[in-house]
């Protein structure tokens, strides 16, 4: 069963706004008075796995760092394995690497080449869907390392900056929309 209003207004009122950080102009969605509240952080991965309950997944993938925290929650919540996407040069032996636009600049992430079978079903899951290049370059990590994205879970998705934009056809979840 999906979340009821009353635990979405929990999990909303867990989260802080902090504005201009990390820098003039952003307002940082700060997720850790969420997790230092057992029951709430429970409901909210409640409510990120409810719509894929006996979907059929093989693997969860997230990126480093707040991705981690939900993906292996719902890993251990869905009962499927998971498999990390890191910044450059913390995953051995080898590895697929992906470069993405930054603000200023470009960033990499990288997956073990030996992480995905294929044709690996995969579940991607972030804290934030901001303007969505981090998991543009997550999908084609996972689509290079052989898997199939089957969807993009978010807890928090920030609408007003279009992220869905970046990601066409794929299929976009997320518990909480901020305009
Ligand atoms: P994106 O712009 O979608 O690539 O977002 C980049 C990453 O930064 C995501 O993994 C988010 O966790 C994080 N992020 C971006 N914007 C925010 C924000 N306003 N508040 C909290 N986290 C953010």
């Amino acid at each position: 069963m999906g979340p009821g209003e009353t635990d979405l207004e929990l999990i909303r009122s867990r989260i802080r706004e902090v504005p201009d950080f990390p820098k003039k102009g952003i307002a940082f969605k700060d997720i850790t008075p969420l997790l230092q509240d057992g029951h709430a952080f429970r409901k909210a991965v409640d409510a990120m796995a409810a719509p894929f309950e006996g979907r059929d997944l093989e693997t969860i993938c997230s990126a480093e760092a707040r991705g981690f925290i939900f993906g292996a929650a719902l890993s251990y919540r869905l009962g499927i394995g998971f498999a990390p996407v890191r910044k450059p040069g913390k995953l051995p032996p080898q590895t697929h690497t992906v470069s993405y636009s930054l603000e200023y600049g470009t960033d990499s992430l990288e997956i073990r080449q030996d992480a995905l079978a294929k044709g690996e079903k995969v579940l991607l899951v972030d804290d934030v869907l901001a303007t969505g290049g981090t998991m543009e370059a997550c999908c084609r990590l996972v689509e290079t390392a052989g898997g199939v994205v089957v969807a993009c879970l978010f807890l928090i998705e920030l609408a007003a900056l279009g992220g869905r934009e970046k990601l066409p056809g794929r299929e976009i979840v997320s518990v909480l929309t901020y305009d």
